[in-house]
Protein backbone atom coordinates (compact mmCIF):
# COMPACT_ATOMS: atom_id res chain seq x y z
CA UNK A 1 0.00 0.00 0.00
CA UNK A 2 1.51 3.64 -1.22
CA UNK A 3 1.08 6.16 1.52
CA UNK A 4 -1.65 8.69 2.11
CA UNK A 5 0.66 11.82 1.32
CA UNK A 6 2.39 10.34 -2.08
CA UNK A 7 -1.02 9.99 -3.60
CA UNK A 8 -2.90 12.70 -5.27
CA UNK A 9 -6.43 13.20 -4.27
CA UNK A 10 -8.75 15.53 -5.97
CA UNK A 11 -11.42 17.95 -4.50
CA UNK A 12 -13.94 15.51 -3.91
CA UNK A 13 -11.97 14.19 -1.01
CA UNK A 14 -11.71 16.98 0.80
CA UNK A 15 -14.23 17.73 4.16
CA UNK A 16 -16.93 19.94 3.58
CA UNK A 17 -17.31 22.27 6.56
CA UNK A 18 -20.40 24.26 7.41
CA UNK A 19 -18.41 27.70 8.77
CA UNK A 20 -21.20 28.02 11.14
CA UNK A 21 -19.84 24.76 13.25
CA UNK A 22 -16.53 25.95 13.61
CA UNK A 23 -15.06 27.53 16.73
CA UNK A 24 -15.46 31.12 18.09
CA UNK A 25 -12.65 32.24 16.66
CA UNK A 26 -12.72 31.10 13.30
CA UNK A 27 -16.62 32.13 12.52
CA UNK A 28 -14.80 35.38 13.73
CA UNK A 29 -12.28 35.32 11.07
CA UNK A 30 -14.51 33.34 8.29
CA UNK A 31 -17.62 35.42 8.82
CA UNK A 32 -20.22 32.61 7.59
CA UNK A 33 -23.11 34.52 6.23
CA UNK A 34 -22.52 37.85 6.95
CA UNK A 35 -23.34 40.70 4.48
CA UNK A 36 -20.43 43.10 3.13
CA UNK A 37 -20.77 45.65 0.81
CA UNK A 38 -18.26 46.25 -2.36
CA UNK A 39 -16.47 49.19 -3.11
CA UNK A 40 -20.12 50.45 -4.81
CA UNK A 41 -21.84 49.83 -1.62
CA UNK A 42 -23.89 46.75 -2.90
CA UNK A 43 -24.25 44.07 -0.23
CA UNK A 44 -23.11 40.29 -0.75
CA UNK A 45 -22.88 37.70 1.73
CA UNK A 46 -20.21 35.46 2.40
CA UNK A 47 -19.89 32.00 1.97
CA UNK A 48 -20.68 29.29 4.55
CA UNK A 49 -19.33 26.09 3.33
CA UNK A 50 -15.80 25.30 2.98
CA UNK A 51 -13.06 22.73 2.37
CA UNK A 52 -11.63 21.78 5.22
CA UNK A 53 -7.72 21.36 4.31
CA UNK A 54 -6.18 19.42 7.25
CA UNK A 55 -2.26 19.32 6.16
CA UNK A 56 0.08 20.72 4.04
CA UNK A 57 0.62 17.55 2.33
CA UNK A 58 -2.99 17.49 1.86
CA UNK A 59 -2.87 21.23 0.26
CA UNK A 60 0.02 19.87 -1.95
CA UNK A 61 -1.91 16.63 -3.03
CA UNK A 62 -5.18 17.97 -3.83
CA UNK A 63 -5.72 18.81 -7.12
CA UNK A 64 -9.09 20.76 -8.14
CA UNK A 65 -8.87 20.52 -11.84
CA UNK A 66 -6.14 19.24 -14.44
CA UNK A 67 -3.30 21.80 -13.57
CA UNK A 68 -4.41 23.31 -10.29
CA UNK A 69 -3.63 22.50 -7.36
CA UNK A 70 -5.86 23.71 -4.42
CA UNK A 71 -2.51 24.65 -2.34
CA UNK A 72 -1.98 27.38 -5.76
CA UNK A 73 -5.15 29.34 -3.93
CA UNK A 74 -3.78 29.33 -0.62
CA UNK A 75 -0.50 31.20 -0.77
CA UNK A 76 -1.24 33.90 1.97
CA UNK A 77 1.13 36.44 3.13
CA UNK A 78 1.63 37.39 6.79
CA UNK A 79 -1.66 39.83 6.50
CA UNK A 80 -3.84 37.29 6.59
CA UNK A 81 -5.66 36.08 9.76
CA UNK A 82 -3.02 33.83 11.92
CA UNK A 83 -5.35 31.29 12.65
CA UNK A 84 -5.95 31.17 8.25
CA UNK A 85 -1.99 30.60 8.29
CA UNK A 86 -2.32 26.97 10.39
CA UNK A 87 -3.63 23.78 9.67
CA UNK A 88 -6.23 23.26 9.23
CA UNK A 89 -7.02 25.74 6.75
CA UNK A 90 -10.27 26.71 5.23
CA UNK A 91 -11.04 27.09 1.45
CA UNK A 92 -14.49 28.11 0.26
CA UNK A 93 -16.04 25.59 -1.88
CA UNK A 94 -16.66 27.67 -5.04
CA UNK A 95 -12.73 27.16 -5.62
CA UNK A 96 -13.48 24.65 -7.84
CA UNK A 97 -15.71 26.45 -9.88
CA UNK A 98 -13.01 28.99 -10.16
CA UNK A 99 -10.54 26.48 -11.31
CA UNK A 100 -12.80 24.94 -14.08
CA UNK A 101 -12.73 28.66 -15.30
CA UNK A 102 -8.98 28.98 -15.22
CA UNK A 103 -8.51 25.32 -16.55
CA UNK A 104 -10.31 26.66 -19.64
CA UNK A 105 -8.23 30.07 -19.47
CA UNK A 106 -5.13 28.04 -19.47
CA UNK A 107 -5.96 26.45 -22.94
CA UNK A 108 -6.81 29.73 -24.22
CA UNK A 109 -3.29 31.14 -23.25
CA UNK A 110 -1.64 27.72 -25.13
CA UNK A 111 0.61 28.56 -21.80
CA UNK A 112 0.53 27.65 -17.84
CA UNK A 113 -0.82 30.01 -16.04
CA UNK A 114 0.44 31.69 -12.25
CA UNK A 115 -1.46 32.35 -9.46
CA UNK A 116 0.10 35.27 -7.05
CA UNK A 117 0.73 34.92 -3.35
CA UNK A 118 -2.52 36.12 -2.02
CA UNK A 119 -3.76 36.19 -5.30
CA UNK A 120 -6.19 33.16 -4.81
CA UNK A 121 -8.66 32.97 -1.49
CA UNK A 122 -8.21 36.14 0.76
CA UNK A 123 -10.50 36.11 4.23
CA UNK A 124 -12.83 38.82 4.75
CA UNK A 125 -10.11 39.35 7.78
CA UNK A 126 -7.32 39.60 5.83
CA UNK A 127 -5.67 43.33 6.55
CA UNK A 128 -6.02 44.22 3.19
CA UNK A 129 -9.61 43.20 3.14
CA UNK A 130 -11.71 46.56 3.18
CA UNK A 131 -14.76 45.99 0.61
CA UNK A 132 -15.80 42.99 -0.16
CA UNK A 133 -14.28 41.24 -3.21
CA UNK A 134 -14.75 38.33 -5.27
CA UNK A 135 -11.00 36.76 -3.75
CA UNK A 136 -13.35 36.13 -0.29
CA UNK A 137 -15.60 33.92 -1.62
CA UNK A 138 -12.82 32.01 -3.33
CA UNK A 139 -13.70 32.49 -6.51
CA UNK A 140 -10.79 35.51 -8.30
CA UNK A 141 -7.44 35.17 -8.71
CA UNK A 142 -4.43 37.52 -9.74
CA UNK A 143 -2.35 35.99 -12.36
CA UNK A 144 1.12 37.13 -12.32
CA UNK A 145 2.66 34.79 -15.10
CA UNK A 146 1.69 33.25 -17.89
CA UNK A 147 4.40 30.87 -19.50
CA UNK A 148 7.41 33.01 -19.39
CA UNK A 149 5.48 36.37 -19.39
CA UNK A 150 5.61 38.43 -16.30
CA UNK A 151 2.53 40.59 -16.61
CA UNK A 152 3.40 43.88 -15.63
CA UNK A 153 3.05 45.82 -18.96
CA UNK A 154 0.04 47.15 -20.42
CA UNK A 155 0.26 45.60 -23.38
CA UNK A 156 0.85 42.28 -21.61
CA UNK A 157 -2.07 42.39 -19.28
CA UNK A 158 -4.56 44.11 -22.14
CA UNK A 159 -3.48 40.90 -24.09
CA UNK A 160 -4.58 38.61 -21.68
CA UNK A 161 -7.51 40.42 -20.13
CA UNK A 162 -8.51 39.77 -23.73
CA UNK A 163 -8.34 36.84 -23.86
CA UNK A 164 -10.11 35.98 -20.06
CA UNK A 165 -12.93 37.74 -21.32
CA UNK A 166 -13.08 35.40 -24.32
CA UNK A 167 -13.32 32.37 -22.26
CA UNK A 168 -16.82 33.12 -20.99
CA UNK A 169 -19.35 35.84 -19.69
CA UNK A 170 -18.65 34.53 -16.44
CA UNK A 171 -15.82 35.98 -16.13
CA UNK A 172 -14.78 39.42 -15.51
CA UNK A 173 -11.37 41.17 -15.44
CA UNK A 174 -9.71 44.25 -14.25
CA UNK A 175 -8.69 46.73 -16.01
CA UNK A 176 -4.81 47.89 -16.44
CA UNK A 177 -4.28 50.18 -13.86
CA UNK A 178 -7.52 49.31 -11.52
CA UNK A 179 -4.50 48.67 -8.76
CA UNK A 180 -3.00 51.14 -6.20
CA UNK A 181 -0.08 51.65 -4.20
CA UNK A 182 3.01 49.41 -4.24
CA UNK A 183 1.96 46.78 -5.99
CA UNK A 184 0.01 48.00 -8.65
CA UNK A 185 -0.15 47.04 -12.02
CA UNK A 186 1.37 43.33 -11.80
CA UNK A 187 -1.40 40.90 -12.41
CA UNK A 188 -4.64 39.64 -14.38
CA UNK A 189 -7.58 40.26 -12.14
CA UNK A 190 -9.83 37.17 -13.16
CA UNK A 191 -13.07 37.12 -11.43
CA UNK A 192 -16.48 34.90 -11.62
CA UNK A 193 -18.78 37.00 -9.26
CA UNK A 194 -20.06 36.11 -5.96
CA UNK A 195 -20.47 32.73 -6.29
CA UNK A 196 -21.68 30.46 -3.43
CA UNK A 197 -21.44 26.73 -3.77
CA UNK A 198 -23.92 24.62 -1.59
CA UNK A 199 -21.87 21.40 -2.19
CA UNK A 200 -24.16 18.15 -2.36
CA UNK A 201 -22.95 16.86 1.10
CA UNK A 202 -25.16 20.01 2.72
CA UNK A 203 -28.66 19.15 3.33
CA UNK A 204 -30.83 22.32 2.48
CA UNK A 205 -33.42 21.83 5.67
CA UNK A 206 -30.23 23.27 7.60
CA UNK A 207 -30.30 26.37 5.40
CA UNK A 208 -33.75 26.85 7.14
CA UNK A 209 -32.37 27.73 10.74
CA UNK A 210 -32.92 31.40 11.47
CA UNK A 211 -29.07 32.22 11.94
CA UNK A 212 -30.18 35.57 13.38
CA UNK A 213 -31.99 33.49 16.32
CA UNK A 214 -29.04 31.29 16.65
CA UNK A 215 -26.21 32.44 18.69
CA UNK A 216 -23.38 33.06 17.28
CA UNK A 217 -20.79 33.33 19.65
CA UNK A 218 -20.23 32.42 23.30
CA UNK A 219 -20.35 36.23 24.58
CA UNK A 220 -24.05 36.95 22.29
CA UNK A 221 -24.87 33.66 24.19
CA UNK A 222 -24.05 35.04 27.63
CA UNK A 223 -25.48 38.36 26.40
CA UNK A 224 -28.67 36.84 26.02
CA UNK A 225 -28.85 34.65 29.07
CA UNK A 226 -27.44 38.16 31.43
CA UNK A 227 -30.56 39.63 29.56
CA UNK A 228 -33.16 36.81 29.97
CA UNK A 229 -32.03 36.77 34.07
CA UNK A 230 -32.26 40.71 33.25
CA UNK A 231 -35.77 40.24 32.42
CA UNK A 232 -36.76 37.38 34.93
CA UNK A 233 -36.07 39.50 37.84
CA UNK A 234 -39.05 42.27 37.57
CA UNK A 235 -41.18 39.10 37.61
CA UNK A 236 -40.31 37.97 40.46
CA UNK A 237 -41.21 40.96 42.06
ZN1 LIG B 1 -7.67 40.44 -7.66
Amino acid sequence: MSSGSSEVSEAQGLKVVDAFDLDDELRAILKPGDMIRDGQGRRHRLPRYFYEIPSHEAALGTRLSAHFGINEFMLSDLKEAQRLQQYPRYVPCAIRILAFYLEQYRTACGASVHIAVNGGYRSPSHKLSVNATPHMWGTAADVYRIGSTILKSKEAIEKYNDIAEDVSEEVKVLPYGHATGKNADDHVHVDLGYITLIPREISEDRMEQPQESRPRFAFEDRRRKERRSAEAEPEQD
